[in-house]
């Protein structure tokens, strides 16, 4: 494991992205509808106004969900701290890096996962260079556009190779 946990979140370091990014249809998870990239009407800066309380007001969802560090490391690593509260024509590449970086994390997180698997010695070494790329790699905006279309698909491909001896609930999280 990298020094710094990638998967690791810390909001501190974020902008809110995901209350900016994600959207959520009013349930018993979500007290109202909120389409996607558009900032929440809880949002106070870069913090929830209702955080405190956020199941009590209706948002058990928000507190169920976690990006595995995505957000956090995407202000920091790939925009030096900036927020696009501040700098608004940031908007459109934090919140298309922010997808790009989740779906990083996701597969590192299943990597990870896929060290407990008895798998064969050719693909546990596939398991760990893909691991390696992932984990090692300071990633730029334009990379985690391109991400989803090349290396998370060779990724993918490499899991549905495993066959039988994938768990079905790696299959699901594919
Ligand atoms: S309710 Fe709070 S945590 Fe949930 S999306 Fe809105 S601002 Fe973010």
């Amino acid at each position: 494991m990298p020094q710094t946990d990638h998967l690791k979140t810390d909001c501190s370091k974020c902008a809110a992205l995901c209350c900016l990014v994600l959207a959520f249809d009013k349930g018993k998870d979500f007290a109202f509808d909120k389409n996607p990239c558009e900032p929440c009407r809880n949002l106070s800066g870069h913090s929830c106004s209702i955080h405190d309380r956020l199941a009590e007001e209706g948002f058990p969802g928000c507190v169920a969900y976690d990006c595995l560090g995505a957000g956090n490391r995407v202000v920091q690593e790939v925009f030096a701290g900036q927020s696009w509260q501040t700098e608004p024509r940031l908007t459109r590449v934090m919140m298309e890096a922010f997808s790009g970086m989740r779906e990083v994390h996701k597969r590192i997180d299943l990597l990870r996962a896929a060290g407990t698997l008895p798998l064969e010695p050719q693909d546990e070494q596939a398991r760990r260079d893909f691991l390696a790329r992932l984990e090692e790699h300071r990633w730029s905006g334009p990379e985690l556009n391109d991400f989803e279309a090349g290396l998370a698909l060779e990724i993918d491909i490499f899991f549905h190779g495993l066959g039988k001896s994938l768990p079905a609930s790696f299959r699901d999280a594919l």
